[in-house]
C-alpha cells in the first residue's frame, strides 16, 4: 500500500486554493483565479505575510517606498532646493542652514540613513527567513517524492515478478 505524507486539505467541494480559498476538483493543477498551484503544500509567502508583526509590516512598507524610483526623485528635489535656498540664490529667503557645511542637512540625512538601515535590516531578515523556510519545504518535498518513487518502484517490481510467474505457469500448462 502506497501512502503519502502530504497534508491533504480536501473538503467535499475539492481542494481549497491556499491563496484565494476557492475549492477545486483534485484534477486541477493551477487555480484559474490566482494562478497558484493547487495542492496540499502550504504557501510560504502567504503564511509569512499573514504572520507579520506591526513593525515588520511598517519596515516592509518603508523598504518598498525607499526602493521606488520616486523616492530618489523626491530626495533629489528637496536636497537641491535646500542647497539652493541656503546658498543665497534666493535673496528673499533667510538662510537657515548656511554653507559650506549645511549642518542641519547633514544631520537630517544621517538620522534618515540610520533609521533606513534599521528598516532595511528588518525587511532583509524576514526575506532570509522566507528563503530558508522555502528551501526547507522544497527539501522535504524532494525527500517525500523520493520515498514515494522508491515505494512505487518496489510495487512495480512485485507486479512484474507476479506477471513473470503467471506467464511461466501458463507456459508449463501448455
Ligand atoms: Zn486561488
Amino acid at each position: 500500500m502506497i501512502t503519502t505524507n502530504f497534508p491533504e486539505r480536501e473538503t467535499a467541494n475539492g481542494i481549497p486554493c491556499p491563496a484565494c480559498g476557492v475549492p477545486h476538483p483534485p484534477a486541477d493543477i493551477f487555480c484559474p483565479h490566482c494562478g497558484k498551484a493547487v495542492g496540499g503544500l502550504p504557501y510560504i509567502r502567504e503564511e509569512f505575510e499573514g504572520s507579520r508583526r506591526q513593525y515588520e509590516r511598517f519596515a516592509d512598507a518603508v523598504t518598498h517606498f525607499v526602493s521606488a524610483p520616486s523616492y530618489f526623485g523626491v530626495h533629489l528635489f528637496w536636497v537641491a532646493a535646500w542647497i539652493l535656498l541656503n546658498s543665497g540664490a534666493v535673496m528673499a529667503i533667510h538662510r537657515f542652514d548656511p554653507p559650506p557645511s549645511f549642518d542641519l542637512l547633514s544631520l537630517l540625512l544621517s538620522v534618515e540613513a540610520i533609521f533606513l538601515t534599521g528598516f532595511l535590516l528588518v525587511s532583509q531578515n524576514r526575506e532570509v527567513d522566507y528563503e530558508r523556510k522555502r528551501a526547507e519545504l522544497e527539501y522535504e518535498n524532494t525527500v517525500q517524492t523520493n520515498r514515494l518513487l522508491g515505494e512505487i518502484h518496489l510495487q512495480l517490481a512485485t507486479i512484474a515478478n507476479r506477471v513473470e510467474r503467471i506467464e511461466s505457469d501458463l507456459r508449463i500448462e501448455r
